[in-house]
């Protein structure tokens, strides 16, 4: 395992200081499986014989995030180690948490933890892979599979449910058929995951790679149904075929999905929401066309009452909404007037608006041309902004009396500074400031 970024630099000097010290410590969990895959993992996490005071006292900066679970963490650099220290849990209450737990060895530590994948363990010192589950032959073999037996550990606790997809959408693994099974009976209990853990999960499962994948297992596995009805009322929901080649409104959300780079949590969730409303304003015309009327502001206001439900701070709710509300007005771009224009392209939600509507056409007809003109639009502005044009001319210099000559030059010129700094908030107020400027005739 290679340790040489910062944050796995800091991490193998919390390990060396709490080795030093007497305690067996290694490398634990995502880490390991990142490590082994050649990703780059999102954090490092230690597991460790030492107790939660002992870490506590190896090192000057320490936050108690778990404590009563064994879970410290340790900043360092202004970077956080979690260390855990090797724990087995009792049995379990409402489907969530152990009531008790008791610190243990490395072995049932690592027997403890939710999939294969995530229950290695490396130890730095002696350069091994400590596998107690079988998780090396499970990478290999890309598959998510429930350590133990996958019925007990998705009824302990059921975020696993939603773990699992989460792996294996952004590993692009394959979900163990025992471990698929038992995850599809579970899927009813789901509710008795606080709303804003299935946040977390749904968070990172549509901003990290994978999101289309993730979208089919929780389709599949009944997750979607039971979490968000709205989406999965989507199915079947036909649209014009000339214009949406690809077919219904849940496959089209999908492609959206699929075309996600690295996307802001606004921009993962305005491709999800953005025909959220049409299974509601579906209606076929006289002459047979399909028209979803109204289905942008009636979606925002959806997805303002489902990102509630999941518990969304207000800011991500709106940024999302006003995502949705706006996403029709980019195919109007080429017909608003210059004013309204500069107006829409200033809104905050603008860029991933933009990029929102670029997929979005995309995954039906293909055709950019606003997504083009928009972006050729951004750029004649900027260069507006940049250098735009002088309030005034030799001309108001003239109308003001002034004869024409050299020193007209200078004169505009500060007035055009004074105008780049923002001082004139109209033509008026460059003119009076040139009228107290003119020489003395
Ligand atoms: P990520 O790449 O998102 O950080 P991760 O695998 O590191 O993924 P974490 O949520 O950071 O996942 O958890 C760290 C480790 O703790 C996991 O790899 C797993 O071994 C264990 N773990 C976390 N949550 C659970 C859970 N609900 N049940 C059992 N084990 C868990
Ligand atoms: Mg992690």
């Amino acid at each position: 395992m290679e340790l040489s970024s910062p944050s796995a630099k800091i991490a193998l000097a919390v390990a060396r200081r709490i080795q030093a010290a007497g305690h067996r410590v290694v490398f634990a969990g995502g880490c390991v499986r990142d490590f082994l895959m050649k990703r780059t993992p999102q954090d490092f996490d230690l597991a460790t014989s030492a107790l939660p005071d002992e870490v506590e006292a190896l090192f000057p900066k320490t936050i108690p995030v778990g404590k009563q679970f064994g879970v410290i963490l340790v900043v360092e650099e202004g970077i956080q180690v979690e260390v855990t220290t090797f724990r087995r849990e009792g049995s379990y209450k409402d489907g969530r948490h152990p009531t008790e737990i008791s610190f243990t060895d490395d072995r049932e530590d690592a027997l403890r933890r939710d999939f294969t994948v995530n229950g290695l363990f490396y130890d730095p010192f002696a350069g091994k892979i400590l596998d107690y589950v079988q998780g090396q032959a499970d990478i290999i073999k890309r598959q998510i599979r429930a350590i133990g037996d996958p019925q007990k550990r998705f009824e302990e606790d059921k975020l696993r449910l939603l773990r699992a997809v989460r792996f294996a959408a952004n590993l692009g693994f394959e979900i163990e058929p025992a471990t698929w099974i038992a995850l599809k009976a579970q899927v009813p209990a789901i509710h008795q995951v606080s709303p804003e853990r299935i946040r977390d999960e749904l968070i990172k499962i549509f901003t990290r790679p994978g999101a289309a994948r993730g979208f089919d297992l929780l389709s599949e596995s009944g997750l979607l149904r039971a979490i968000l009805p709205e989406i999965e009322a989507m199915k079947g929901v036909e649209q014009q075929p000339d214009y949406h080649p690809e077919g219904d409104v849940f496959i089209h959300t999908r492609l959206l999905l699929e075309k996600l780079e690295n996307p802001t949590v606004t921009l993962a969730f305005a491709a999800l929401f953005h025909d959220v409303a049409k299974p509601v304003t579906f209606a076929r015309r006289e002459d047979g066309r399909i028209t979803f009327y109204e289905h942008a502001p009636i979606g925002a206001e959806m997805t303002r009452q489902i990102m509630k439900r999941l518990r969304f701070s207000n800011q991500e709710i709106e940024d999302v909404a006003v995502c949705v509300d706006n996403h029709m007005k980019f195919g109007d771009a080429a017909k608003m007037r210059s004013g309204k224009l500069k107006q829409f392209i200033a809104h905050a939600q603008f860029q991933e608006g933009l990029e929102l509507h670029r997929i979005d056409c995309l995954s039906c007809h293909g055709k950019l041309d606003n997504y083009h003109f928009l972006q050729e639009k951004i750029k004649v502005f900027s260069e507006e902004d940049l250098k735009p044009k002088p309030l005034v001319c030799g001309d108001d210099l003239i109308r003001l009396g002034m004869k024409p000559g050299p020193a007209m030059k200078p004169l505009l010129e500060d007035a055009y500074v004074l105008q780049l700094e923002g001082q004139f908030a109209s033509k008026e107020a460059a003119l009076a400031w040139l009228r107290g400027r003119l020489p003395a005739p």
